[in-house]
């Protein structure tokens, strides 16, 4: 996949940008605060739907404009397509567009350009909470798998619903009447995502495990386990297995969720454990690791994008080279000799001469060669 062109209105700093790229390397370059990230964000946006920094639409529309548009040419499957977003202040909703059609859901516009983002927390995943690393596992997964996109969203929307009906429970009892029906949505979904989620970090694993191994040396044995919910003891069991032992967990589960007014059961707080030679990086893993491990999870995220497509997905580093020592910067560039790559940089350390490089400043294009 090949982002061809971008052009932002009102977009985060941008007031009125246009660039054309290299089907290769692009390199970003400008000082602090003038646009880089907010570059790459809008490419993000158009990939996935939704922003990577902000959950907050409004945020990403140009302070006093009116509205916000992101177009994108991109080569995707053998053919040119356009992908557009416009987000507007106040309270209409963002339109989605391919190819001019207008879309209704962000879920038939993923996949179109694929990406992998990769930045300087991203290193740190394995050694953070949960929801980074579940974050880890849903980008990727919303990318290659629309059902599972729908499933995730349709699940956080009754997710959500279940929560209020538990608050709202303490006053009005009849609000439990509900649950049984959000219980079971949760159980047949969940049941879904785990699965789903599973298979995926096994691949990752394989993958992620060759590259580990190569850069420590042949020494450090990577291992990825998915941790889900007590009752589910396999989640590479059939379906209908996850979903009786989830239906299980809700029971069991049942007066605590009512008590403390949460949900506490699902798959919402799934996680999956790094370990090398055995022991958890989260508690054991060094800061070069810890590191090592999170390159060789996102250059196995691509590998298995291209596997899964048939296509490579757009590489997005953002100011992450140059938190590498030059060992690991070399692995990683060695690494990513094809494709599309979006590096972005400050001014003052130019990272490589191959490629196109691309001056902002403020907002604006300043100068590209
Ligand atoms: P660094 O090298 O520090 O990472 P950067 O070039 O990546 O910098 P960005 O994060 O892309 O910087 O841009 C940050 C700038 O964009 C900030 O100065 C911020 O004030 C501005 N900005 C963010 N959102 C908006 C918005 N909605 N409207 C106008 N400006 C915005
Ligand atoms: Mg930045």
């Amino acid at each position: 996949m090949i982002l061809n062109s971008l052009r932002l209105r009102g977009f985060r700093n941008y007031e009125d940008f246009f660039c054309e790229f290299s089907p290769g390397v692009n390199l970003i370059c400008g000082q602090n605060a003038q646009g880089k990230t907010n570059l790459l964000e809008a490419i993000v946006y158009l990939s996935q739907g939704s922003a990577f920094r902000t959950r907050k639409e409004a945020e990403l529309i140009r302070f006093g404009a009116e509205f916000a548009e992101l177009e994108a040419r991109v080569q995707s499957y053998d053919r040119e397509q356009t992908l557009r977003a416009v987000m507007f202040s106040g309270r209409r909703p963002r339109q989605l567009w391919l190819s001019g059609v207008k879309q209704k859901s962000r879920e038939s516009m993923n996949g179109i350009l694929g990406t992998v983002l990769f930045c300087p927390e991203d290193l740190l995943v394995l050694k953070k909470g949960a929801a980074e690393r579940r974050r880890l596992l849903d980008d990727a997964l919303c990318q290659l798998r629309p059902r599972y996109a729908s499933a995730l969203e349709e699940y956080n929307r009754i997710l959500q619903q279940k929560g209020a009906a538990l608050r709202a429970q303490a006053e009005s009892p009849g609000y439990l009447a509900v649950l049984p029906e959000y219980n079971e949505r949760m159980a047949r979904l969940g049941a879904q995502l785990i699965v789903t989620r599973a298979k995926y970090l096994r691949e990752l694993e394989r993958r992620a495990a060759a590259f580990h191994l190569d850069f420590s040396g042949g020494r450090e044995q990577l291992t990825l386990t998915y941790q889900t919910v007590s009752t589910v003891t396999d989640p590479f069991a059939p379906l209908p297995t996850v979903y009786e032992q989830l239906k299980a967990h809700q029971q069991s589960h049942y007066r605590a969720e009512i008590e403390s007014m949460q949900c506490l059961s699902g798959p919402h707080k799934d996680d999956f454990d790094a370990a090398l030679g055995g022991l958890s990086i989260r508690a054991f893993g060094s800061q070069g690791q810890t590191r090592t491990a999170a390159i060789s999870l996102k250059l196995a995220e691509r590998d298995i994008f291209e596997m899964d497509t048939g296509e490579l997905p757009v590489l997005l580093l953002d100011d992450v080279l140059s938190e590498l020592d030059a060992g690991r910067q070399d692995f990683v560039v060695n690494h990513i000799r094809r494709g599309q790559v979006f590096i972005t940089c400050c001014d003052e350390e130019k990272m490589t001469d191959i490629g196109k490089t691309i001056q902002v400043e403020n907002g604006k294009l300043k100068a590209e060669n």
